[in-house]
């Protein structure tokens, strides 16, 4: 059986995942960055970690069959599927209401950080801070140490699939980001399916 839900515009979903069950998410417009968070469902402190991830894999972007790790080092979710071009970002930080205002909008603007917030309260879960996401579809190249925030590489429908290594509660935003170009100035939806 296979579970559908939207990731819509500028929001976010919490949803869970079993172990041994799969999570696909779907770049349904093709240039939308999703957040992608994971927590223990048993202990909602311990979190997907790209810090961690890295040290385990010695890699800076993760691929079909990698396992991201967790902040206590355990395995999480392994990727066991990819149909973009395999460029996600594990560098850079949920975008929050502060980066809005370094940015110049006046007053509130959605934001990764506050969906993940909403996300998991409704989930009845409140952690007090925001881990670094792992964002998929999200375009920042990295060249002699700099980087820069450009358009997703993706097509409408590609999608990411990982199976969940321990029982799982998941939060993606749909970023609202719209002011630099990493959703192509344009958020739209996005979609997960659990199977
Ligand atoms: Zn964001």
């Amino acid at each position: 059986m296979v579970e559908t839900g939207t990731i819509p515009a500028r929001s976010g979903a919490a949803f869970d995942v079993r172990a041994g069950h799969s999570v696909r998410i779907i770049n349904t417009h093709g240039a939308q960055v999703v957040d992608f968070f994971a927590f223990n469902a048993a202990e909602p402190l311990e979190h997907l970690s790209m810090p961690h991830t890295h040290a385990a894999l010695n890699r800076v972007v993760p691929q079909p069959g990698d396992t991201l790790t967790s902040s206590k080092r355990r395995a999480m979710l392994t990727i066991t599927e990819d149909t973009t071009p395999g460029v996600h970002d594990t560098l850079i930080a949920a975008c929050d209401p502060w980066r809005y205002q370094e940015l110049g909008v006046q007053g509130w603007h959605a934001s990764c950080a506050e969906n993940l917030e909403k996300a998991l309260k409704e989930k009845g879960i409140s952690i007090g801070f925001t881990p670094s996401p792992f964002n998929l579809f999200m375009n920042i190249p990295v060249e002699d140490g700099s980087l820069s925030f450009e358009e997703p590489l993706t097509s409408p429908g590609e999608y990411i699939e990982m199976r969940a290594e321990m029982d799982l509660v998941v939060v993606c935003s749909a970023c609202p980001q719209d002011i630099l170009k990493i959703n192509k100035q344009n958020p739209t939806e996005a979609h997960y399916e659990v199977r």
